[in-house]
């Protein structure tokens, strides 16, 4: 195999930013030759698919608790897997729209707190939970 079609593969222990994501993601497309596909339409309809996949989980399961108490690990590493394919079809989605997600999510949480601001009432109850 030739040093410039070998891709990392490894599993980083460290926090893992969107940019390395990104970029991780773009060389995995640009290796296998997808790049063509990856029009923001229809990266657009696999994140919505991905999402559905993810519904899917939740499906008929009633209200579930915070840290998925009586969770199987094997539940619990499928959800993993399928937020992680929704996260990973929306940087891609981000990236080839030529945006910065990042930064456009702290732009969000900046516009988000100006437009929700903190009042003294008291947490609604099921806030609580
Ligand atoms: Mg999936």
């Amino acid at each position: 195999m030739e040093s410039s079609q070998r891709e990392c593969v490894s599993v980083a222990t460290k926090d893992v930013s969107l940019r390395e994501l990104r970029d991780r993601l773009a060389e995995f497309a640009k290796l296998r030759g997808w790049e063509q596909y990856h029009s923001p339409r229809n990266l657009l309809l696999a994140l919505v698919g991905e999402v559905g996949e993810l519904s899917e989980i939740f499906q008929w399961k009633g209200e579930v608790g915070r840290g998925l108490p009586n969770w199987s690990h094997s539940d619990k590493e499928h959800l993993e897997e399928e937020l992680s394919d929704v996260l990973l079809y929306l940087i891609q989605l981000a990236d080839v729209c030529g945006l910065d997600l990042g930064q456009a999510a702290l732009s969000k949480i900046v516009k988000n707190a100006k437009k929700y601001p903190i009042l003294n009432n008291p947490t609604p109850r099921s806030f609580n939970n």
